[in-house]
């Protein structure tokens, strides 16, 4: 059995952590770094309608103050997780209560513009210390995708100090260099879609999960805002993923079904 999902940090555009805050800024294009959700707004409507054309779910994972910011209109009735409140490193020093406090918040303003309570999460930047799974299951969320996981021929969720971890696989491509379950180098021009395919058919059993941000639809690090071409070739590359994954007899699932599937709890 081999589970597929698809996973989408929404959060601010070309997120980047600004020295001496907890609060993420974006990437400076000569404005300065204040954050910026356009791209994040557009990228969203534009993932979950091909996801939606494809007859893919996903789960995602929303930042609370992008959320505040972009709406949460596309993501009604999806499977919608937490990605801390304002994009903070929650290895960074908080005062003492406060990672609990910021994550709360972060449920209850997804919760208010979903409808929903979360019961995912993934940590900002994929860092997560000590405290943090046993400060999830305290507020209710009962499955994370914060870890890297060397990638085997099976990766199966595991208990993680209260929560149930579905770890982003990391392996090595054909020429032996690293290859991250995260589609960031596929946006910037750096890698193409079968480099993610071929990652996915050397696993027999399990769980694939592949990341992406709502932002890196509409624009990139290293080119600023796409094109229409661009952005049009960005959508294809994902679609080719996609497809090529479900292709090998991948199930696409949300953390909570794979999770399900595998009986792990
Ligand atoms: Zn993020």
């Amino acid at each position: 059995m081999k589970s597929f999902c698809f996973t989408v940090d929404v959060d601010r555009d070309a997120n980047i952590p600004v020295p001496g805050m907890s609060q993420a800024g974006s990437y400076n294009r000569g404005l300065g770094t204040a954050p910026r959700f356009k791209s994040s707004a557009e990228g969203i409507g534009t993932l979950t309608g091909l996801l939606d054309e494809m007859g893919v779910k996903a789960t995602y994972f929303a930042e609370a103050r992008t959320l505040s910011n972009i709406g949460a209109q596309h993501l009604a009735g999806r499977e919608v997780g937490i990605h801390g409140f304002d994009h903070e490193d929650f290895t960074g020093t908080f005062p003492p209560g406060g990672k609990k406090e910021v994550l709360s918040k972060a449920c209850e303003t997804v919760e208010d513009l979903t409808g929903k309570r979360p019961r995912c999460s993934r940590m900002p930047y994929m860092k997560m210390s000590e405290e943090v799974p046993s400060v999830l299951e305290e507020i209710g969320i009962n499955y994370d995708s914060s870890k890297y996981q060397l990638m085997e021929k099976e990766i199966l969720p595991y208990n993680l100090g209260g929560v149930l971890e579905l770890p982003v696989p990391v392996s090595r491509d054909v020429s032996d260099k690293k290859i991250v379950g995260y589609l960031w180098p596929m946006h910037e021009g750096k890698r193409p879609p079968e480099d993610y395919i071929e990652m996915a058919s050397r696993l027999e059993n399990g769980v694939f999960i592949l990341a992406t941000h709502s932002w890196h639809m509409s624009e990139c690090i290293d080119g600023g805002s796409f094109s229409k071409h661009a952005a049009k070739k960005n959508t294809d590359n994902v679609r080719e993923v996609i497809a090529g994954i479900l292709d090998m007899g991948f199930a696409a699932e949300t953390l909570p079904e794979a999770a399900e599937h595998f009986g792990v709890r």
